[in-house]
């Protein structure tokens, strides 16, 4: 599912597919109104399936409240779908839209009012099932009547009787000719005055807008008028399309209702003039802006043949965790709960995944293409960074910077890259792979993340950088590094290799050091079908050497400024990676619901959790990470009922083989989170049910 924000370059295309749409009995033609993406400019929304376009949504944007309106200023709103489309599919649309507002005009609320399914070809309330999985509360009753013309309802004896009265006086009608501007300045005086006696309200458009859309819409929209002798004593407007007769504007005079002025009118209306369109909407009956139902009203539409359709609105409230619970997860009871079920969360990209790959095989070009141009640009903008350079996998954007970042300071090998000890060896083995020299520091208990005061205790004169870890997905204090950093001029590189749409404030990781790596490891939180991974910075003259050393040092084929080495993306996986971005912040939204339902439910007092940041978008928990001292029986407590789990990471880097330089230093803090963590699963992919067995699972887990 891709989710594109309209622009006018795209009014074609909306119009068509509202011609075209499922709601489109109702809707098409209405483009030149209400419908036109013109109007909602600000925050509508296109929602693409495997490149075809599936929905729109118009929309409105009101910043002061955070608030998405659907139907700013209009009758009706909602989703407009295509033909055929499932409740399943509306569930999935519904959800990305929301994730859209949320993630990207940080939408806090959302007021939906749905298309009437009386106007749709076939019924339409799939949105409404979504709203109330979304546990949207109803804001106001809404009520509009609407005649089917092939099966109206009986005209009331009355009505008729009005209609008869209004003969016998000598009433007759009329309409309005083109460009007949004082005979329209006529009749808004009297529905002005109408309007502010009866109901103390003005019309909603001006008599100057008025006349400015009905010289733009003269086939559109028509003025008809009861008159006594020349006079007019009562009026409609009609807005036109190609099955509906739209009535607005409706107002009577005195004498107008005492000889049935409207009850003639509305009934030539609907008898004669309009009989061959599919409705005639007699529009909303409300009272006080729009406050309460004119109940007296809605009789009156009634009596003319009319149906009432209830279309309310509704209000939600947008908190990531309930839109991500919107599409049911098919209930797998009974069976493993993989750490990371990679199969499974592929399978969730399908079709396009295999598209992609396959549009790449087709297109017989399979390095340093399009797909890679491109995946870097939306990377860059996605990130906020200037610069995204893709290369062969994390260790390598780390390497790439350090190698890059020292030939461009001339940094000595004996120069010092301040890391964490409780990393991932690639961190470590990045800064030796650069000719640089790692020192390690210890880590916070509370959050394993690097500790500005750990990273004063180590640092020397021959430091020159430092390289924060946002471990397990959560963001460094990077303030407070920053500062550090500036104090004593060193460069901040960040590993983000496991931080992928973190946000610091306004900022993502990866564009809040000088330059960061990701990786795009299969099993991170954006993965690739291999090996891949990039560089981010703001730096012009860094992210061009880092593209020399990636390509064998060399600008021009075959010629090598530097001592280069090969390390690059294949298109295949920029392709893969293109189709996965759109849907990081909803799958990081997805882990963050996990981690808060693992956080909640799990009572056990054995178990150390994670804590949750004050601000949840500095975590996307690629790991969820819990402490204790009874590990091994824990662990296998857990296989036995079904549940995989990892240590993330068994050995500290200082007690490994590949690096007996580190050996022997004394790092408590370090030690024991080795000793004590172990990762539960965690992945955008994992049902409900699959989280509840592993809260009962831990609970039921003691230490005899
Ligand atoms: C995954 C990872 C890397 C290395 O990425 P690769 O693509 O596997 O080379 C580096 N640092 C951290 C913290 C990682 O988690």
């Amino acid at each position: 599912m891709k989710i594109v924000q309209y622009t006018p370059q795209m009014a074609n295309e909306w119009n068509g597919f509202v011609r075209e749409s499922k709601n489109g009995t109702f809707l098409f033609e209405r483009g030149f109104m209400d419908y036109h993406a013109d109007r909602f400019e600000d925050c509508s929304l296109m929602i693409y399936d495997d490149e075809e376009l599936v929905a729109l949504f118009p929309a409105n944007w009101v910043s002061s409240t955070q608030t998405v309106y659907s139907h700013q200023g209009l009758t009706y709103g909602g989703l407009v779908l295509s033909t055929g489309a499932t409740q399943q599919q509306v569930l999935v649309i519904v959800q990305e839209l929301l994730f859209w507002y949320v993630d990207y005009l940080q939408a806090k609320h959302m007021v939906y009012k749905p298309i009437p399914y009386i106007y749709s070809a076939c019924a339409s309330e799939e949105d409404l099932y979504a709203l109330f999985r979304a546990n949207a509360h109803l804001q106001t009753r809404c009520v509009s009547s609407v005649v089917t013309m092939s099966n109206p309802l009986q005209m009331r004896k009355l009505r008729l009787r009005g209609a008869k009265k209004a003969i016998d006086n000598d009433l007759y009608i009329d309409r309005m000719t083109d460009e007949d501007w004082d005979t329209l300045a006529a009749y808004w005086e009297l529905l002005t005055q109408v309007l502010e006696e009866n109901h103390s309200v003005k019309p909603v458009h001006t008599f100057e807008e008025m006349k400015l859309l009905m010289s733009r819409f003269p086939q559109q929209i028509k003025l008809f008028l009861v008159r006594s002798e020349r006079r007019i004593v009562a009026g409609c407007v009609v807005f036109i399309t190609r099955q509906v007769a739209h009535i607005q504007y409706i107002a009577s005079g005195e004498q107008g209702k005492e000889q049935g002025a409207l009850d003639l009118l509305f009934r030539h209306l609907i008898n004669e003039r309009f009989k061959s369109m599919a409705y005639l909407d007699f529009g909303v009956s409300t009272e006080h802006g729009g406050n309460y139902l004119n109940e007296g009203l809605i009789f009156q539409k009634e009596g003319f043949g009319a149906r009432s359709v209830c279309y309310d609105s509704y209000e939600l409230d947008l908190s990531p965790e309930i839109i991500g619970q919107l599409v049911p997860q098919t209930v797998r009871a009974q069976e493993r709960v993989k750490f990371l079920d990679l199969k499974r969360l592929n399978a969730s990209f399908e079709p396009l995944l295999t598209e992609a790959v396959e549009g790449v095989v087709r297109s017989g070009w399979y390095l340093q293409g399009t797909y890679v141009s491109g995946f870097e640009a939306h990377f860059a903008d996605y990130i906020g960074a200037k610069h995204c350079v893709l290369c062969g996998n994390g260790l390598e954007a780390l390497t790439l910077i350090l190698r890059s970042l020292k030939r461009l300071n001339w940094w000595s090998d004996d120069s010092e890259v301040i890391v964490p000890a409780n990393t991932f060896i690639a961190t470590i083995l990045a800064v030796k792979e650069a000719g640089l020299t790692p020192v390690l520091c210890e880590p916070s208990l509370k959050d394993y993340l690097m500790d500005v005061k750990a990273v004063e205790r180590v640092r020397t004169q021959r430091t020159v950088a430092l390289l924060p870890v946002h471990l397990y997905g959560r963001v460094c204090n990077m303030t407070a590094l920053n500062a550090f950093a500036d104090e004593h001029h060193l460069v901040v590189v960040e590993d983000a290799a496991q931080a992928h749409g973190a946000m610091l404030g306004d900022r993502h990781a990866g564009h809040l050091g000088h330059a960061a790596a990701f990786s795009f490891y299969p099993a991170k939180n954006l993965g690739a079908l291999g090996d891949a991974g990039c560089v981010t910075t703001d730096d012009d003259t860094l992210a061009e050497t880092i593209r020399m050393m990636a390509n064998y040092g060399s600008k021009e084929k075959y010629v090598n400024e530097l001592p280069g080495m090969n390390s690059r993306t294949d298109e295949i996986q920029a392709a893969v990676l293109d189709v996965k971005l759109p849907r990081l912040d909803a799958d990081n939204a997805r882990r963050r619901w996990i981690a808060r339902r693992y956080i909640e439910g799990i009572q056990n007092p054995l178990v150390v959790l994670p804590s949750m940041p004050r601000d949840e978008r500095e975590h996307v928990f690629y790991v969820f990470a819990i402490r204790t001292g009874y590990r091994d029986q824990l662990m296998s407590w857990l296989k036995g009922q079904g549940i995989d789990t990892i240590i993330h990471y068994p050995i500290p880097p200082h007690r490994q083989q590949a690096l007996t330089e580190l050996a022997g230093q004394s790092l408590p803090v370090t030690e024991q989170i080795h000793r004590e963590v172990l990762s539960l699963p965690i992945s955008p992919v994992m049902t409900d049910e699959e989280v509840e067995q592993v809260v009962k699972a831990v609970n039921g887990f003691n230490a005899e």
